[in-house]
C-alpha cells in the first residue's frame, strides 16, 4: 500500500520510512510523488488535531492515503510543555540546540525527582477511500542534565532512559523499537490489519 508522508523533516521521515518499509507500506514524500506541499499551518490544540490536520491537507491536494505525525515533548515539572510547541519552543522553528538550551535552562532547579517527561507521538492516516483515523505513542523518560550522544534527533540528547542512556545513545533500532513514533507506528499497521 502506498501512502505519502506529510512531513517536511527529513530525519523524521527516515523514521518513519524505515519502521513502516519492512511492514509493506511504501511511504513516498509529496516531492516524490510530484505534488506541491507546503507546510500547513498547525492551528490544533493537541497533537491528534495537528497530525490530522496536516495529513488531511496533503490529502486533499493528493487524493493519494496519507499519513501525518504531529509529535513533541511533554515535561512534568513544565506543565507539560513544550508539548505541541516543541518544534519551535525557542521560538524558531527546528532549531534543536536552541531548544534544548532553553529547556535545560527552564529545569535548572528541578530536582531528579521531578524531572519525569515523555515523547508523544500522533499518527493521523487518511485511506485513499477518505476514512480517516488516529493513533498515539508515547515513551516516558526524565530529562538530564547535559546532551548525550549524537543520534537521532530534537530532544534526543537530553531524554534520559530508565537504563541511563539517552536516547540519542541508541542504535536506530533501538530506538525505533520503544519510541513513541515506533510505538504509534504499530498501532497505525495494526489498524491497516496486512
Ligand atoms: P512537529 O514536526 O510539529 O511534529 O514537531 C516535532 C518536534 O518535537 C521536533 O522538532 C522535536 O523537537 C520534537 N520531537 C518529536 N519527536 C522527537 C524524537 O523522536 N526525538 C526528539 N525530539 C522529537
Amino acid at each position: 500500500m502506498k501512502f505519502i508522508i506529510a512531513t517536511h523533516n527529513q530525519k523524521k521521515l527516515l523514521e518513519l520510512r524505515r519502521i513502516l518499509s519492512p511492514l509493506g507500506m511504501e511511504v513516498l514524500t509529496a516531492e516524490e510523488a510530484g505534488i506541491n506541499f507546503d507546510d500547513v499551518e498547525e492551528t490544533g490544540t493537541t497533537f491528534e488535531e495537528n497530525a490530522q490536520i496536516k495529513a488531511l491537507a496533503l490529502f486533499d491536494g493528493s487524493g493519494f492515503g496519507t499519513i501525518a505525525d504531529d509529535s513533541g515533548l511533554c515535561v512534568d515539572a513544565l506543565d507539560g510543555a513544550p508539548g505541541i510547541y516543541s518544534a519551535r519552543y525557542s521560538g524558531e522553528h527546528g532549531n534543536d540546540a536552541e531548544n534544548i538550551e532553553l529547556l535545560l535552562k527552564n529545569m535548572a532547579d528541578v530536582p531528579d525527582s521531578e524531572r519525569t517527561a515523555r515523547f508523544v507521538c500522533a499518527v493521523c492516516c487518511v485511506m485513499p477511500d477518505g476514512k480517516q483515523f488516529t493513533v498515539r505513542g508515547e515513551c516516558e523518560g526524565k530529562i538530564g542534565y547535559e546532551c548525550l550522544g549524537d543520534g537521532g534527533f530534537g530532544y534526543d540528547p537530553i531524554f534520559m532512559l530508565s537504563d541511563g542512556r539517552s536516547m540519542a545513545q541508541l542504535s536506530k533500532d533501538e530506538k525505533d523499537a520503544i519510541s513513541h513514533r515506533g510505538n504509534a507506528l504499530e498501532k497505525l499497521v495494526e489498524r491497516l490489519e496486512f
